[in-house]
């Protein structure tokens, strides 16, 4: 069943297609995978940003393309409208909704990705837990058994009987973002992420790699993509040293730095299932071999083991000026 779509006309001439109901996982990746929602989200948790003009001074993307991605995040339900007194004219701001505010686990498993696997990523922000009051990197972790570091290898992946979550129809997403993000200022992220984040269509394909889709012909029958973009995409991904390049029998496989990406993947397939949850229950199941229970993903302070909560970590900038994430 593919559920109901909901449209949303992007002003730079790309029309998105959001669906708001079908598959969790794909909801959830249409609606992440995108460079300039990512950033937006990001300056939202780390800045606190919740004005227009406010994102277009530190984003520095077209009024159109700003509006389009904040329609999309309400109409996805990761933002609200809030009106505020602008010295007595009403004006609105976006606040991020309960579903948006727990994806900081997300933004920080990608900086936490960002720190082991690209190089140069030292001169990012610090991340400093507050309760041992120390520089700290996100160690994802199994909230069932306590146990942590848990892997990829560490992890058996099960599809329910909506199996099809990855094949999300984007006919009219295929084209690359004319703008690219300004990676300049230290909090954006890097080139390296976007290439794998910031395009639907790599998203998803990283979502297959992860579910042991290793041919061509797997990614394209399990995507519905087509030939050149499926061609495009794996390229991109073994320039990035995320996949191996092909072998003699034709199998992209994920490399370690590939495979360093699971706590991002496994985050975002429990936040998708849980807030769009569809009918028919879970698509995915992410097992933890060692206690047999479905992973509940949970992140960890590298230096002292506590769980990291949002409200007890902050980002130090380049500048000293501490910003809660
Ligand atoms: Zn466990
Ligand atoms: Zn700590």
């Amino acid at each position: 069943m593919p559920g109901s779509w909901g449209r949303a006309d992007y002003a730079d001439g790309v029309t998105a297609t959001i669906p708001t109901s079908g598959s969790a996982i794909g909801i959830a990746l249409l609606t992440l995978g995108d460079r300039w929602t990512l950033l937006i989200l990001q300056r939202a948790f780390v800045l606190r940003t919740r004005r227009f003009g406010d994102w277009r001074a530190q984003l520095g993307l077209s009024e159109s393309t700003l509006a389009a991605r904040l329609r999309d995040l309400v109409a996805a339900e990761l933002m609200e409208r809030v009106p505020y007194d602008d010295n007595g004219r009403t004006r609105e701001e976006y606040l991020l909704t309960p579903r948006a505010l727990e994806l900081w686990r997300l933004l920080l498993a990608i900086w936490g990705w960002e720190q082991v696997s690209v190089p140069g990523a030292e001169d990012a922000p610090v991340l400093m837990h507050d309760v041992c009051g120390q520089a700290t990197l996100p160690v994802l972790g199994c909230g069932v058994c306590d146990t942590a570091p848990v892997t990829a290898r560490d992890t058996t992946a099960e599809r329910g009987a909506e199996a099809e979550f990855a094949k999300i129809s984007v006919p009219r997403l295929h084209r690359r973002a004319k703008e690219s993000a300004s990676a300049a200022d230290a909090l954006s992220y890097y080139p390296e992420t976007m290439e794998i984040l910031g395009d639907r269509w790599s998203t998803a394909i990283l979502a297959a790699a992860f579910l042991g889709v290793r041919r061509f012909n797997g990614f394209k029958a399990e995507l519905g993509i087509a030939q050149s973009i499926l061609s495009d995409r794996l390229r991109r991904f073994v320039a990035a040293g995320v996949l191996h390049a092909p072998s003699s029998e034709g199998e992209y496989r994920l490399t370690s730095k590939g495979m360093d990406f699971f706590p991002v993947f496994a985050i975002l397939v429990d936040w998708a299932q849980r807030w769009y949850a569809s009918e028919s229950g879970r698509e995915l199941t992410i097992r933890h071999v060692q206690c047999g229970s479905p992973l509940a993903p949970v992140l960890l302070c590298s230096k002292c083991g506590e769980e990291l909560v949002r409200t007890a970590v902050h980002f130090e900038l380049a500048d000293a000026s501490a910003n809660r994430v």
